[in-house]
């Protein structure tokens, strides 16, 4: 028997609209003793069964809904199903010769609560974000193992989020042959060396894949700037685009050292390029006292807001940095900015973009809108799913 948790009067209503959370406070009592990680079916107090989920105490969001079927069992054959589609909806991405890396699985939004999958060519990295994931980890690996075609599956569990829900980080091999360094992927046809062991993230930022394949269009013969570069995935479109040069700006040198790599691996001489190594804020500073201007600049910094709390002072530090990325553009340059605060809307991000432009003494125009790729989809029911956005400024 699945145990019973009945809300608080009123606190369907999320749930009604098939949102997958269900917070702490809203919880009116619990029947049938469920430890945390067991299966709850969700009422409202009037006694209605509204969902059924994975209960964790631990967490803020108490129970993450898995099904809205009252029958519907959550057995390996669910996991399977729910899997099978999240690999339906990236089919044109699999057949697509020029993409190798792409996400398969985006937690909630594809009716997978916590769970991430990346894949990268012939290994899938795994993220299980939360104990709706985490208490299924055999059925996951057990029903992606036979997903596509696969030489091994990686987990990479090494996220804080996992904190709020009581669990440990935690990496290592999940099945078959791990992933060698580096695994070799390609993104809209060019190359890329990704560390799946040990990289940012699982690897790279799949996230930007569409927002990337714009750059090469605005950087023919150009002086151009990706701050923040990590693997220089920016600026290795860039340089294939025609760039005069790419200047990489990044505050970890392993990263640089990728960047020069994935260059090479696109035939593009890293010789013919720069790297610096440092503080994205100082070196923009240094540039703008001695008079060093770009024609295109790529602003794609870390999460400034890991949560609505820091949203004050990262909004402070997203205008400082774009403020200087205006006063570095020539007239008529480009300004690639984004934000992948979950916090921040695009709305108050691109009112962020007009008080820098406006204190950097710049005109700027939107010419285009950037956002995740659509292998990071958001369901409806789920908008806290929004997190990548950014813009493409035209600056006089
Ligand atoms: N543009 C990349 C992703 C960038 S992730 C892509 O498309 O794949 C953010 C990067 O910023 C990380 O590599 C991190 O090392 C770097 N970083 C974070 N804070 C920094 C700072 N203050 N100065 C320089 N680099 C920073």
């Amino acid at each position: 028997m699945t145990a019973t948790l009945t809300l608080k009067p009123g606190r369907e209503r999320s749930l009604q609209r098939r949102h997958p959370w269900v917070f702490s406070g809203a919880i009116d009592r619990l029947a049938g003793d469920p430890a945390d990680g067991d299966l709850v079916d969700v009422h409202a107090a009037g006694g209605n069964w509204l969902a059924r989920g994975v209960l964790n105490r631990r967490s803020q969001i108490a129970v993450r809904v898995l099904s809205w079927e009252p029958r519907e069992q959550i057995d390996p054959a669910f996991w399977q199903r729910r899997l099978e589609r999240a690999a339906a909806a990236r089919a044109a991405l699999e057949r697509d010769p020029a993409t190798s890396a792409y996400r398969l699985a985006h937690a909630e939004s594809d009716g997978l609560p916590g769970l991430v999958v990346d894949r990268y060519a012939d290994y899938l990295a795994v993220q299980f974000l939360a104990l709706s994931a985490e208490r299924y980890r055999e059925a996951i690996v057990g029903a992606l193992a036979g997903l596509l075609p696969c030489r091994g599956i990686y987990e990479r569990s090494d996220v804080d989020v996992r904190e709020q829900e009581g669990l440990e980080q935690r990496t290592g091999l999940l099945w078959g042959e791990a992933p060698p360094h580096p695994v070799p992927v390609s993104e809209n046809g060019l190359h890329f060396l990704v560390d799946v062991q040990a990289g940012q993230k699982t690897g790279g930022y799949l996230d930007q894949r569409e927002n990337r394949a714009r750059l090469p269009a605005f950087c023919r013969e150009a002086e151009v700037l990706d701050a923040f570069a990590y693997n220089g995935a920016f600026g290795v479109y860039a340089a294939s685009g025609g760039a005069a040069q790419v200047t990489f700006v990044d505050s970890s040198a392993p990263a640089l050292e990728l960047a020069r790599q994935n260059l090479s691996a696109n035939r593009l001489d890293p010789r013919g390029h720069e790297f610096v190594e440092g503080n994205v804020f100082s070196v923009l500073r240094g540039y703008r006292a001695n008079g060093r201007r770009f024609d295109v600049a790529v602003i794609d910094p870390p999460k400034f807001a890991p949560s609505a709390r820091d949203v004050e002072r990262a909004a402070r530090a997203y205008k400082d940095v774009n403020l200087l990325a205006f006063q570095l553009l020539r007239p008529g340059g480009v300004l690639f900015s984004t934000s992948c605060s979950g916090a921040v809307s695009a709305d108050l991000f691109q009112k962020i973009l007009f008080g820098a432009a406006l204190d950097a003494g710049r005109d700027a125009q939107i010419i285009g809108v950037l956002h995740q790729s659509a292998d990071h989809p958001v369901a409806l029911t789920f908008p806290e799913g929004t997190y990548l956005k950014g813009l493409i400024c035209r600056v006089w």
